[in-house]
């Protein structure tokens, strides 16, 4: 039986009073609910007031991006091990918003992927397909591809502790999300692929949807057989929308 997860993705949101208000609601609403796990991955510049505002509470926290490299002239970057100074649990790699925005090949995100996974860190691996991929009837052709790399550099082990969010690039941030069906069919064909590999871990795997998750669709997202929580984006900076969330996985 696995539990499912809810982190929320703030993207390039926040500021110290916002933030302050936010988790605190958070901690209050979220605690001594053992039934699923929630965790916020915030900007980078946030992580010592997340860890100092969260410690002790429910909620885990993680990061958005982080370098291949473990250190040196790599201006801009923040490594693996400075995530785990703030004691983040979680880190997002290969977001479509990096893929498109930033460049990030399916190389580059297995060699993030990889990098968090050595440090000690649980990677949440995005994979999802464009509207003309979906609409082509290609998408299970290139969350296939976006697998095959990570699978190429960490091996199936590297599922062994790391979470996959199915986020088609149509549904994140634009009001339409995937029906339950269409989500859980790409979840299962997720579990499927890795299965062939490796059963155990492949059964294992929390494989979480993001795409305009809210509180009205959450619970019948998460209802679906392979749909293992969330990765919630805009909605989880609305302590009400997310509370609803975090809470519709606990079911
Ligand atoms: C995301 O940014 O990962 C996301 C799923 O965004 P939204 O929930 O706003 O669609």
């Amino acid at each position: 039986m696995r539990q499912k997860i809810v982190a929320g993705n703030w993207k390039m949101h926040g500021s110290l009073v916002a933030n302050q208000q936010l988790l605190t609601q958070l901690h209050a609403a979220l605690d001594g609910y053992g039934g699923a796990t929630f965790a916020v991955c915030v900007p980078a510049p946030y992580l010592a007031q997340t860890q100092s505002l969260l410690t002790g509470s429910a909620i885990a926290w993680g990061a958005q991006n982080l370098s291949a490299h473990k250190a040196g002239a790599y201006t801009g970057e923040v490594s693996a091990s400075m995530l785990l100074d703030f004691a983040c649990r979680y880190v997002i790699v290969g977001h479509s918003e990096r893929r498109a925005l930033y460049g990030e090949t399916d190389q580059v995100v297995a060699a993030k992927f990889a990098a968090a996974r050595d440090a000690g860190l649980t990677p949440i691996l995005c994979v999802g397909e464009a509207l003309a991929e979906r609409e082509s009837g290609m998408a299970e052709q290139v969350i296939a591809r976006q697998l095959d790399a990570v699978l190429a550099v960490a091996g199936i082990a590297g599922f062994a502790r790391a979470i996959v969010a199915y986020e088609p690039v149509w549904a994140i941030g634009t009001g339409k999300t995937a029906t339950p069906e269409q989500a859980q069919a790409v979840h299962a064909f997720i579990r499927h692929k890795l299965a062939m590999v490796d059963e155990g871990i492949a059964s294992r795997l929390i494989i979480q949807y993001g795409g305009s998750v809210k509180a009205a669709n959450a619970a019948e997202l998460f209802a679906q057989p392979d749909i293992d929580g969330g990765l919630i984006g805009g909605a989880s900076l609305m302590a009400d929308e997310f509370i609803s969330i975090c809470k519709a996985a606990l079911s």
